[in-house]
């Protein structure tokens, strides 16, 4: 069944969040995104949106996946605003690749805020 889900990577613990294999606290979900609460968060507010379609990294999109990191984006907005710092402002950040600082290697957007934040 090789090509039974070519949107999951096995190994992946986000993938693993998104089945269910892995507890997490989820905030949002459609059929396209889920968001939850980083485990280790750097910020009072500190969520991860994550796309369902395992996509290693910005590096590694393909075509027509900037429609879903557009509407990860969109989600960040809502969450924001959710969380009442759409006005006060927030930061969001997406790691690439080893230099850059990510450690999951499934796309995510980190939503940050609820303190002044450093430049990076
Ligand atoms: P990266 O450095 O790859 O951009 O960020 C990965 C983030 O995922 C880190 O902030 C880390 O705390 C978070 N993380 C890693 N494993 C888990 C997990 O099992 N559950 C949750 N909720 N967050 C995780
Ligand atoms: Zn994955």
């Amino acid at each position: 069944m090789p090509e039974e889900n070519e949107q999951i990577s096995e190994d992946c613990v986000f993938c693993k969040i998104l089945n269910g294999e892995i507890e997490s606290n989820l905030v949002y979900s459609d059929e396209e995104i889920v968001a939850f609460n980083d485990i280790n968060p750097k910020a009072p507010i500190h969520i991860l949106i994550v796309p369902r379609k395992h996509i290693e990294s910005v590096a590694e999109m393909e075509r027509g996946d900037e429609f879903i990191v557009g509407n990860m984006i969109k989600v960040a907005k809502i969450l924001a605003e959710e969380n009442r710092i759409g006005e006060k402002g927030y930061k969001l950040l997406i790691n690439v690749g080893e230099e850059g600082g990510q450690v999951v290697p499934h796309l995510h957007l980190h939503l940050l805020g609820g303190k002044k934040l450093r430049e990076f």
